[in-house]
């Protein structure tokens, strides 16, 4: 409900247009229901003019990592749709990952394999901070964002609300 509202102060004739038809309906609440029957319809038709983007909350899942320790190679069997999910290259996501653990690794297939014992506990631990970094959008904290790259420099541009942020090479 809360983000409803908030993405209704954006549409403000639509918005002043429910606040008055609410302010109708305080002072006519006692005229029977004939009259609450109209409000309804009111209320509805405004909601009806609303574009649709409005009500619409795209779900962002990024699956857990599903990792294997085998000798002394750890493998992530669900790297490229983890990758997917964040709308990454899965190279990218990959060097941040071996960057951060210290480690080399490669991918093959649908897995990523790294040289070392990983934990999915801190695999995990090491993807939540790609998204936070190379993911959510600094200004809206949305995660509808791709990286460009504007001449040497790679860019977080989201596309929820345009904001751009040079990133950190890696
Ligand atoms: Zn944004």
């Amino acid at each position: 409900m809360y983000s409803f509202f908030n993405k209704i102060v954006y549409n403000e004739s639509i918005f002043y247009q429910i606040i008055r038809i609410k302010f109708i309906k305080s002072t006519i609440i006692q005229s029977g229901e004939d009259i609450m029957e109209k409000y309804e319809d009111l209320l509805t038709r405004a909601i009806d003019q609303l574009p649709p983007e409005i009500f619409e909350t795209k779900r962002f899942v990024v699956p857990r990592a599903y990792s294997d320790i085998q000798g002394n190679r750890t493998f992530i069997k669900n790297f490229k749709e983890i990758s997917e999910s964040l709308n990454r290259d899965p190279q990218h996501v990959l060097k941040f990952l071996l960057r951060e653990l210290g480690t080399a690794g490669n991918i093959e297939g649908s897995r990523a394999i790294m040289q070392g014992k990983f934990t999915h506990y801190l695999i995990n631990e090491r993807i939540d901070e790609y998204i936070e970094k190379f993911v959510y959008c600094q200004e809206c904290n949305r995660p509808d964002t791709q990286i460009i790259r504007e001449g040497r420099i790679f860019i977080l541009k989201c596309s929820a609300c345009g904001a751009k942020a040079p990133l950190k090479t890696l």
